[in-house]
C-alpha cells in the first residue's frame, strides 16, 4: 500500500519509536509544526487583535466543522469545533433531553467512556425534572429503548476493547421508539467510515486529539442534523453561538444553523494546528485506510495468539466488529505496557488489565505490527515485565 507509506513522512515519528497509541494522542503532522510557528509569528504577532478578520480567526470552528464533516458523512454546515468532548457531550445530551419533553430517560452503555455518563448525569441532576441515566450492557442496548427513552448516547468504539455498536441498526432503532440518537465518534473519526447522513443520526459529537491529530487539547467538535438544528436553544448560550455576538444584546437569540453550538473564543493556535493536521487526510479514501487498519490488526493478533498463551483478545475476533484498535488482557498488563515503552514500543493501559494498541493506517506499517507482536511475546515469556519500575503506576495510563 504505497498510498499509506508516503503518507508517513508526513508525521514526525522519533527515531526508535514505534507508536501504537495514535488511538489517545495522534503524533506531530509536520505540517502542524509549522502552522503553529506561522500563526504565532505572522499571525497574531503583526496582526494583533486584527486577526480576527485579517486572518479569518473567527471562521476556523466552521471551516474545521465542514472539514471533519466530510470523513463522517455529514454535509457542510452541519458539524462545528470547540470546547472539549466532555463539554459537546453535555450540549448533545440537553439538545436531545430539550426535544423529548415527557421523557425522562437517557440510555446508554456501560461500555462508554466514563467523562460521557458524568457528564449527562451532571446535566440531569441540575435539571431537576427527575431525569435518568440509565446504563445497561452494551448487547443490551436495543432491547432497552422504549417510549420512555428521551435520547440514546453511544460511544460508536468502546475505548477499552475496539468493540464497535451497529451505528445504522441501533439508531434505526431509536427512531422507531421516537428517541433522538447521540453517536460519540471520538474512537472513530479518521480510523473507520462513518456516514452519519446514511445512518440519519441526529447527533455526533467527537475530539480531534485521537485518530486526527490535532495535538494534545484539541478541540471537540458537534454535528446536529440540518433539520434538527434549528428547534433548539443551546444549553450552553455564550455570545459566539448568539445570532449577532457584535450587537451585544442583552437577549440571548440562537445563532444561524450549527452555529448555535459555538460557546466562547476559540483556541485559534490549537484549531490552527488542527487545520494543518487534517491535511493528512486529504485524498484518503476511508475504505482503503480501514482495509489497511484491518490488514495491521489482523496480523498482530496472529502473531501474537502464536507466540503467546498467556494473554486473551480483549477484543471481537470479528475485524469489522473492531474498531482501529487491538486489546489483549494480561493480569499484569500495566507492567507489560511499561516494559514494551521501555523498548520503544508504545502502546497504554487501561483498567483492569488491558494493554491497548492503536493502529493507524496513515503512518503504521505492517513490520511495526510484527515487531510490536515479537516484543509482547518475549517480555511476556521472559518475565521483562516484573520489575518494581515497571510496576509503578504514573498518574496517566
Ligand atoms: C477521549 C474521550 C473523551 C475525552 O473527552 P475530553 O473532554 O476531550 O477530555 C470523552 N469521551 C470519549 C468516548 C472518549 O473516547
Amino acid at each position: 500500500m504505497s498510498a499509506f507509506k508516503s503518507r508517513r513522512d508526513l508525521f514526525v515519528l522519533p527515531e526508535g519509536v514505534t507508536y501504537l497509541d495514535g488511538n489517545s494522542l495522534g503524533p506531530l503532522p509536520k505540517a502542524a509544526a509549522e502552522r503553529a510557528r506561522a500563526t504565532i509569528a505572522e499571525e497574531w504577532g503583526p496582526m494583533l487583535i486584527t486577526g480576527w478578520n485579517k486572518a479569518r480567526w473567527m471562521d476556523l470552528p466552521g471551516r474545521l466543522g465542514d472539514r471533519i464533516g466530510r470523513l463522517i458523512g455529514a454535509p457542510e454546515g452541519s458539524t462545528v469545533v470547540g470546547d472539549t468532548l466532555s463539554i459537546k457531550v453535555y450540549q448533545a445530551v440537553a439538545l436531545a433531553v430539550e426535544m423529548r419533553p415527557g421523557r425522562k430517560i437517557v440510555l446508554s452503555d456501560n461500555g462508554n467512556f466514563p467523562s460521557d455518563l458524568y457528564m449527562a448525569d451532571g446535566l440531569l441532576r441540575s435539571l431537576g425534572q427527575g431525569h435518568e441515566l440509565r446504563i445497561v450492557d452494551p448487547e443490551d442496548v436495543a432491547g432497552h429503548i422504549t417510549d420512555e427513552v428521551a435520547a440514546v448516547m453511544l460511544t460508536h468504539v468502546d475505548y477499552r476493547t475496539g468493540r464497535v455498536h451497529d451505528m445504522k441498526a441501533i439508531t434505526e432503532t431509536a427512531h422507531e421508539a421516537g428517541a433522538l440518537m447521540i453517536w460519540d465518534l471520538a474512537h472513530s473519526a479518521g480510523a473507520l467510515p462513518v456516514d452519519l447522513t446514511a445512518c440519519n443520526a441526529d447527533i455526533a459529537v467527537g475530539c480531534t486529539y485521537k485518530y486526527l491529530n490535532g495535538g494534545p487539547g484539541a478541540p471537540g467538535f458537534i454535528h446536529v442534523r440540518p433539520d434538527l438544528i434549528d428547534q433548539v436553544r443551546p444549553a450552553l448560550s455564550g455570545w459566539l453561538g448568539h445570532q449577532a455576538p457584535f450587537a451585544f444584546d442583552l437577549d440571548y437569540r440562537p445563532g444561524e444553523g450549527i452555529s448555535r453550538m459555538r460557546v466562547g473564543t476559540p483556541p485559534v493556535i490549537q484549531m490552527a494546528v488542527l487545520d494543518a493536521a487534517l491535511d493528512a487526510f486529504d485524498g484518503v479514501d476511508m475504505d482503503e485506510l480501514r482495509a489497511r487498519s484491518i490488514e495491521l490488526s489482523e496480523r498482530f493478533i496472529a502473531e501474537v495468539e502464536a507466540g503467546c498463551k498467556d494473554v486473551t483478545l480483549a477484543s471481537p475476533r470479528d475485524p469489522h466488529r473492531r474498531g482501529s484498535q487491538v486489546s489483549f488482557r494480561f493480569h499484569e498488563g500495566y507492567a507489560a505496557m511499561q516494559a514494551l515503552i521501555a523498548r520503544g514500543i508504545i502502546g497504554d493501559f487501561r483498567a483492569p488489565d488491558i494493554m491497548r494498541f492503536g493502529f493507524c493506517p496513515l503512518y503504521n506499517t505492517a513490520e511495526e505490527a510484527s515487531f510490536a507482536a515479537a516484543a509482547l511475546i518475549e517480555i511476556i515469556a521472559t518475565g521483562e515485565w516484573d520489575r518494581p519500575e515497571f510496576r509503578a503506576r504514573k498518574a496517566v495510563t
